[in-house]
């Protein structure tokens, strides 16, 4: 392995921002939209230990949430305009704020759960 480890957590977080492998910061972690590949091409690390589940959709939902119904209520407030405009306006808008910032999210996750070595707890801890 000819690539230095990331051993900061502003690198952590760059790496996962860009959808970059959290240990070398060169390989790709997705194969897909959202599926993540079985490990780094780069560095071979193997990315069975990522396990984000929810947690960038609903960080997203509250970001999405405040952003787009603030905007709808004062855009309702201050013009007051028919409901078409409403559909033309937030249905994109929605899609750009949801879709758009999925994947870093969900790459930023993943490259804190391993600079911080998250995991699910077990019993029996004691031995080390
Ligand atoms: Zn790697």
């Amino acid at each position: 392995m000819s690539e230095k480890p990331i051993h900061t957590l502003s690198g952590a977080i760059r790496a996962g921002l860009a959808c970059r492998c959290p240990r070398c910061g060169q390989g790709k972690v997705f194969q897909g939209f959202l599926a993540l590949r079985p490990r780094c091409e780069v560095c071979g690390l193997d990315y069975g230990f990522a396990d984000s589940g929810d947690g960038p959709a609903v960080f997203i939902m509250f970001l999405a949430g405040f952003i787009v119904v603030g905007a709808a209520l004062i855009t309702e407030v201050v013009y007051r305009p028919p409901f078409w405009v409403h559909a033309v306006l937030w249905l994109p808008l929605i899609l750009i704020v949801t879709l758009g910032p999925l994947r870093p999210m969900k790459g930023l996750m993943i490259a804190l759960q391993y600079h911080h070595q998250a995991a699910e707890s077990r019993f029996g801890g004691g031995e080390r």
